[in-house]
C-alpha cells in the first residue's frame, strides 16, 4: 500500500457516513462502515489489521493503510501519576500531550499546534518556535492514545498543551465535535484556552459550542500584558474584555480567566484591585496559576501566603476564584513547560 496518501485519506476524523462510503469503495458492505467507526472511536484501533471483525483477507490488504494514529515516542511518569507523552505524528514531528489522573477523572491536556507562534515570555512552548497547525484527527488521536495508555475512559480534555487553539480554530472546533459526538465526551468537559486574538473569540462564540472557555489574561493592565504577551500589542485589554462579554452574551456561558502569578511582577495587591475593576459585573471565574519554572527566564513563583493574599482580595470582592497548582511539575509536564523534548 502506498503510504504517501493525502491527509484527506486518513480515516480518523471521518464521520460514520464517510467511513461507510470508504468501506464501500473498498468493495465491502455498508455495515462494515459502522464497525470501522466503532473500532476507531470507541475501541481506539491503531491499525486496520487489528479490527478482528473484518475478513482476514481484507485486513491483510489494508494492513498498512494510514488511519491517523501517532506513536508514543517517549513517556515520562511523574510521582503524582501524571504522564507526559511525546507523540510522533505521521510526518515525524513531535508534540506533547499530558494525561492527568485524579480519583474520579482522567483529564488529557492536548496540543493544538506543533510549537506555538505567540512567544509568551513565561512559556517554554513558544521558545521553540512554530511549525504547523494540527489537524482535528491529530487532536482526537492524543485523547485516544492517553485513554488507551491508562486503560481508563477520558472524562475531560483541556486544550492547554502546545499551541494557540484560536489560530487553528476550524480544526479545533472540528475536534471538539469529534470528541463530543464520536468519542463521547460531554462538551462541558472540554475546555479551550486562548491568549485571545482579535475577532477570534467572537468567531468561536458564533460556533455556539457548549464548551468551557478560558482566556489567559495574566495581567491587570495593558502595559503589563504587553510585557508578558507580545501579541497584546495588537490587541488591547479593552478589546479582549469586550469580546469576552460578547462571548457570554452569544453563548450564555461564563468565561474563565487564567492569571499566572509571577512574584513581584503581577501578584501585588494593586494588581488584584485592578483586576477586580475589569471583572466587575462579569459572569466569570478566575483561575490563578502559580508560575511553573522554565529555564529560559528567571521569574519566580510567589510564596503560598502571597498567593492566598491575591486570592482573598478577589474573593472579598465576590469574584469566584480557584488556584491551579499544576500537576506533573517534576516531569516538566505542567502548564507552560511543554517543549517537545525529554528534559
Ligand atoms: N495558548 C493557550 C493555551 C496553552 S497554555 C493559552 O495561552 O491559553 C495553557 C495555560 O498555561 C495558559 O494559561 C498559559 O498562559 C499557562 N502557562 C504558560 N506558561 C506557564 C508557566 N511557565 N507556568 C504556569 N502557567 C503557564
Amino acid at each position: 500500500m502506498n503510504l504517501s496518501v493525502t491527509e484527506s485519506d486518513v480515516l480518523l476524523g471521518k464521520s460514520l457516513a464517510e467511513l461507510t462510503a470508504w468501506m464501500e469503495q473498498q468493495g465491502q458492505p455498508a455495515y462494515r462502515g459502522k464497525q470501522l467507526y466503532q473500532w476507531l472511536y470507541q475501541k481506539g484501533a491503531r491499525s486496520l489489521a487489528e479490527i478482528s471483525v473484518f475478513p482476514k483477507q481484507f485486513r491483510e490488504s489494508v494492513a498498512d493503510y494510514p488511519i491517523g494514529r501517532s506513536n508514543i515516542h517517549f513517556r515520562a511518569v511523574a510521582p503524582d501519576k501524571t504522564r507526559k507523552y511525546l507523540l510522533q505524528l505521521q510526518d515525524g514531528l513531535i508534540i506533547e500531550t499530558v494525561g492527568i489522573p485524579t480519583s474520579k477523572r482522567l483529564t488529557v491536556c492536548v496540543s493544538s499546534q506543533v510549537g506555538c507562534p505567540m512567544d509568551c515570555d513565561f512559556c517554554a512552548t513558544g521558545k521553540g518556535g512554530f511549525t504547523r497547525n494540527l489537524k482535528a484527527y491529530e487532536i482526537v488521536d492524543q485523547v485516544l492514545t492517553v485513554q488507551n495508555d491508562f486503560g481508563q475512559r477520558v472524562s475531560n480534555v483541556v486544550y492547554m498543551g502546545m499551541g494557540e487553539p484560536l489560530i487553528n480554530l476550524d480544526e479545533v472546533a472540528k475536534s471538539v465535535k469529534l470528541l463530543n459526538q464520536d468519542v463521547g465526551i460531554g462538551q462541558r468537559s472540554l475546555t479551550v484556552s486562548t491568549v485571545g486574538l482579535p475577532n477570534k473569540i467572537r468567531e468561536l462564540a458564533e460556533q455556539k459550542l457548549q464548551i468551557t472557555f478560558a482566556v489567559s489574561l495574566h495581567a491587570s493592565n495593558q502595559a503589563l500584558r504587553e510585557q508578558l504577551i507580545p501579541s497584546a500589542q495588537h490587541y488591547s485589554l479593552q478589546q479582549l474584555l469586550a469580546e469576552c462579554r460578547e462571548y457570554v452574551e452569544i453563548t450564555g456561558r461564563r468565561v474563565t480567566f487564567e492569571y499566572i502569578l509571577l512574584a513581584g511582577v503581577n501578584d501585588n495587591p494593586e494588581n488584584a484591585q485592578e483586576l477586580i475593576k475589569h471583572l466587575r459585573g462579569f459572569q466569570t471565574h478566575v483561575n490563578l496559576i502559580p508560575y511553573n519554572p522554565i529555564s529560559e527566564v528567571d521569574y519566580q513563583r510567589p510564596d503560598k501566603q502571597r498567593i492566598k493574599q491575591f486570592q482573598d482580595i478577589l474573593q472579598q470582592n465576590k469574584i469566584a476564584v480557584t488556584v491551579r497548582y499544576s500537576r506533573g511539575l517534576s516531569a516538566d509536564a505542567a502548564c507552560g513547560q511543554l517543549r517537545a523534548s525529554r528534559r
